[in-house]
């Protein structure tokens, strides 16, 4: 018998993993139904994976590299289409079931493995791990020992708490020795000092490429929507670098956001183009390649016509490097967490901690984390499906 902690996404999948070698499985989920994530995510739609580099879009890749392997998009796509969901790519390379949204998609799990005799035991925290000689010995729900030798945690990170991944989980495992690398947000959106992007909520930006600094270095960058909001940024490309924000933060190092709104023009053809327009004042000529409330703000009332070159050249530098200082993220919306059980503890082939022997674990709530566009919800399905492999 091999219990599953957690009906998440790793979790869901790690039991059809198990239910596919023939293992009876029991899953202990603390909340009243499982995925409730999974029902969120997308927008409801349920963006599952991508067709893309997965490599490419997860932090701590190389402990993934086996995971994704063993599950990259082929195999999820065939493994969920033999359980009743097809699923279909976007233009954007961004997976989703077919006909499915994300809470049906986790209901049909639930059904599923329940029609293959998997029990389900909601409303049934985890409370502590017993362990003798580095062998699991038992696992506590609800401070009742439930004695077994395998076991999956697959009990999620620490981002959206109210839908049961509150990092509780994280703290028995701390217990049990494991060393917990700080939970901070990532794709999560950032309130920045200066309050001018606040006058431009609702508007977005296609195509802007954004970076991270602190102390003059670069973090990390991104290129895709930017979306102003009623707070500062948001949008994919501010979603992606987040995390980095988050963690110069937490380290007490100011950060700065820096935006090249025009990433596809050098500084001279940003000039050429204005030049064009030189009875326009630069606001009004900037429309022709910016949204209209942000050209006017950045551009001004001054005709193109009155400006030196240099003056020009000025104000295309600075439209290719807005810098922005970051003065919060905001936690409370991040939707995934960065941190979690050190990799080095984790057999990345398997799943298995190197401390103890039969515990298993899986998606976030091991420290990686990953880009938007489905890369955190495939790599939950591909560590939750080597666990179920291996356990
Ligand atoms: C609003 C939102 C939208 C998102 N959209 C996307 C998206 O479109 N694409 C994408 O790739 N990612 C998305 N994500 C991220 C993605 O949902 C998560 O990375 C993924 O769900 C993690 O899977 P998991 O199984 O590790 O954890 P979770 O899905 O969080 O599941 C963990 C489960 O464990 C249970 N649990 C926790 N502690 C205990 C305990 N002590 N005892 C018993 N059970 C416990 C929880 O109740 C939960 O059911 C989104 C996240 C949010 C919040």
């Amino acid at each position: 018998m091999i219990v599953i902690i957690g009906a998440g996404a790793a979790g869901l999948l790690a039991a059809v993993a198990a239910v596919r070698r023939g293992q009876q499985v029991g899953i202990y989920e603390k909340m009243q139904r499982p995925g409730i994530k999974l029902g969120l995510a997308g927008g409801g739609r349920c963006n599952l994976s991508n067709s893309g580099d997965l490599l490419a879009g997860l932090n701590n890749c190389q402990f993934l590299r086996p995971a994704l392997a063993r599950l990259d998009q082929a195999a999820l796509k065939h493994e969920l289409a033999a359980i009743g969901v097809a699923t279909t790519v976007d233009h954007w390379g961004r997976v989703y079931p077919q006909a499915m949204t994300g809470q049906e998609l986790a209901g049909h799990l639930h059904s599923w493995l329940q029609s293959q005799g998997v029990r389900f035991y909601l409303h049934s925290p985890l409370t502590n791990i017993q362990t003798g000689n580095g062998k699991l010995e038992a696992v506590e729900i609800n401070g009742k020992a439930i004695p077994c030798s395998r076991a999956i945690l697959a009990c999620g990170g620490k981002a959206w708490p109210q839908t049961g991944s509150d990092g509780g989980a994280l703290t028995v495992l701390a217990a049990a020795g494991h060393k917990i690398v700080p939970l901070l947000p990532a794709l999560v959106p950032l309130r920045t000092k200066e309050t001018w992007p606040l006058q431009l909520q609702g508007i977005s930006l296609k195509n802007a490429a954004v970076t991270v600094t602190a102390n003059g270095k670069k973090l990390d960058g991104a290129r895709g929507d930017l979306l102003f909001t009623h707070f500062g940024l948001s949008g994919p490309a501010v979603l992606d670098i987040s995390h980095a924000a988050a963690k110069a933060r937490h380290q007490g190092q100011p950060a700065l956001i820096v935006i090249d709104l025009l990433p596809h023009m050098s500084r001279e053809e940003i000039c050429q183009s204005l030049e064009k327009h030189a009875q326009k004042t630069v606001g009004n000529a900037l429309s022709a390649l910016l949204p209209a409330q942000l050209a006017k703000m950045l551009g001004g009332e001054k005709y193109i016509k009155g400006l030196a070159p240099t003056t020009l050249n000025q104000l295309a530098g600075e439209l290719k490097a807005v810098r922005l200082e970051i003065a919060d993220v905001l936690g409370r919306q991040a939707m995934v967490s960065q941190g979690g059980v050190n990799l080095r503890q984790v057999n990345p082939r398997t799943m298995e901690s190197k401390l103890v022997s039969g515990l298993f674990l899986a998606g976030e709530m091991l420290d990686y984390h990953g880009r938007t566009g489905g890369f955190n919800l495939h790599a939950a399905f591909a560590t939750g499906w080597l666990a179920g492999e291996n356990a």
